[in-house]
């Protein structure tokens, strides 16, 4: 999205986007329950556009069909086949408001001038021309859009990665400067941590732009990533809030002001898996090898640690997607001898569990406070890794729960 930055706190618009999750429209009585919240809006005078995921575990049902008929279809007719679960969502929530007596249309992400990258699957948005949006607004319409699908430069519909029904309400709340953007689902909000572990997790009133995408790539799991990365650049409030119970949630939001907690979340993240590459000489360039390696696949790395060089050998460890870990293992093998290393080994059985905190810039003592939690819990760390706000410790998986409830005892808890 190329348009200058709207500063969203400070305009009179009053065009709202709502969005509602796959468990917030997965039946016709959660589609009325939608319907009711869609209502309450409209008839306090609001500009409504709802953006809506594929019903309940649709994607996943879709995902599974497709290998029933092909184990390696070809990116571009994946996206035909899942774009259309949000489809069956968009056109079930304008039949349920016409049946309540309201003037409803829904439209495809290309109807909605949704533009995208021309790569299929996880496609990024471009732009976006919202006339046909604001046409339908002006006609006292409700605008429902399907998320998570746009369409590229041949006129192909692309998808905008699992979980980007975020994105494309963050995006069309941007663009058509909306007062606010709602992202509704099942949970009431965004915690200190995920409450099937810690019980008495914390619910957040507020979190800044830049605690929320570390908690969002960090496994949090509540927001689409570049829904957080779109919101921060406009500047757009967004509420994360519960479909089913009219409370206050969480609004993630710029904030200036520092903190009295200085760690806001604790995170854990199982799809990580830790690769070695043992005995790589003490040379300059090894290094680059092995990550350019892995750029030119386009996997990502995480943690990179990196041993001191003893008796002119050293080892590099670092982290990526489970999914990713096969092909990185297939890259590297080849590469044993090249680099003059050892061996390459790899372990999938290990959680990254982090602590998020703008307040930790400010405040010293903060990893050492977390290691001696993790300490007094037996837990050892295998790897770790910081930045201003972030502190993250690879531990086998099985500690994975146990580190989480300790850091939150430690930061969270009083
Ligand atoms: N239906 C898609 C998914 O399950 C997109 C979304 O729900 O945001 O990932
Ligand atoms: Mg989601």
């Amino acid at each position: 999205m190329n348009q200058a930055k709207n500063v969203a706190s400070t305009t009179d618009s009053d065009i709202v986007v709502m969005k509602f999750g796959g468990s917030s429209v997965a039946d016709n009585n959660k589609l009325k329950n939608v319907a009711s919240r869609v209502i309450d809006h409209y008839d306090a005078g609001k500009k409504v556009v709802v953006v809506v995921s594929a019903q309940g575990d649709t994607t996943d049902d879709l995902l599974e069909k497709a290998a029933q008929v092909n184990p390696n279809p070809s990116k571009r007719e994946m996206d035909v086949l899942l774009s259309t679960g949000e489809q069956i969502s968009m056109s079930l929530l304008a039949m349920t408001l016409e049946n309540m007596g309201k003037n409803a249309v829904s439209i495809t992400g290309w109807q909605a001038g949704i533009k995208t990258e021309d790569k299929y699957s996880n496609a990024r948005i471009i732009s976006i021309d919202v006339s046909r949006i604001m046409q339908e607004l002006n006609n006292n319409k409700i605008v429902i859009v399907a998320g998570f699908q746009g369409i590229n430069s041949i006129g192909d519909i692309t998808t905008l990665g699992r979980g980007g029904s975020d994105t494309t309400a963050v995006a069309l709340a941007c663009e058509l400067k909306a007062e606010f953007c709602e992202i509704y689902t099942d949970v009431d909000g965004v915690y200190t941590t995920d409450p099937r572990i810690v019980p008495n997790a914390k619910k957040l009133t507020d979190i800044s732009y830049d605690e929320m995408l570390e908690l969002a790539s960090l496994g949090a799991n509540v927001l689409h990533n570049r829904s957080v990365e779109l919101a921060m650049k406009y500047n757009l409030p967004i509420k994360v809030l519960s479909s089913f119970e009219r409370i206050s949630g969480t609004i993630v939001k710029e904030m200036n002001q520092v903190e009295k907690l200085v760690v806001r979340g604790v995170a854990r993240d199982n799809n990580t898996s830790r690769i070695s590459v043992i005995g790589v000489p003490d040379e300059p360039g090894e290094a680059f090898q092995i990550f350019d390696t892995l750029a030119k696949a386009n996997i990502n790395v995480d943690l990179i640690i990196q041993s001191v060089g003893q008796n002119h050998s050293k080892n590099v460890s670092f982290t990526v997607a489970k999914s990713d870990r096969a092909e990185a293992i297939k890259l590297l093998e080849p590469m044993v001898e090249k680099l003059g290393a050892l061996k390459v080994n790899y372990n999938d059985d290990v959680s990254k569990v982090s602590i998020v905190g703008a307040g930790m810039v400010a405040n010293c003592g903060v990893a050492a406070a977390a290691f001696k939690a993790l300490s007094d819990a037996s837990i050892n760390i295998k790897m770790i890794a910081t930045s201003e706000i972030k502190i993250s410790v690879l531990v086998d998986e099985k500690d994975g729960e146990g580190a989480v409830k300790a850091l939150h005892n430690a930061f969270i808890e009083e």
